[in-house]
């Protein structure tokens, strides 16, 4: 399952997160979607998400953040897991696309498991 961010243009600092796909965001509460309009912003895998905002995602289907934009920190950090560092070359994907995305090959940085050893931990 996947997480989407949403920014409101009207107010930089609020952010809501809910599920990926338009699906999620129709089955907001009008109140929560009137606080937008809303730019669609990172998404990512809802197990990364850190344990608050996963437990209130399954309990809401969304939650509504307050924080500016550079201290958001959603996802568990790197250094909790450091074997499990998402891969640069394919943000995680364990492929990569070739002849122009039409398909992907396996990434020849993390061999195809999406995370590298990050050096010197
Ligand atoms: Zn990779």
């Amino acid at each position: 399952m996947h997480y989407k961010i949403w920014r409101s243009n009207k107010d930089k600092s609020l952010h809501l997160l809910c599920g990926g796909g338009p699906a999620a965001f129709n089955v907001l509460p009008a109140a929560i979607r009137h606080l937008g309009p809303w730019t669609g912003g990172a998404e990512g895998d809802v197990n990364r998400l850190r344990l608050t905002y996963r437990v209130q995602l399954a309990e809401q289907g969304f939650v509504v953040i307050y924080d500016h934009v550079s201290k958001l920190q959603l996802e568990n950090v790197a250094g909790v897991h450091p074997a499990n560092t998402e891969c640069p070359t394919c943000q995680g994907k364990a492929g990569v696309p070739i002849h122009a995305g039409l398909r992907d090959k396996e990434c020849p940085r993390c061999g195809g498991r999406g995370w590298i050893k990050s050096p010197g931990r």
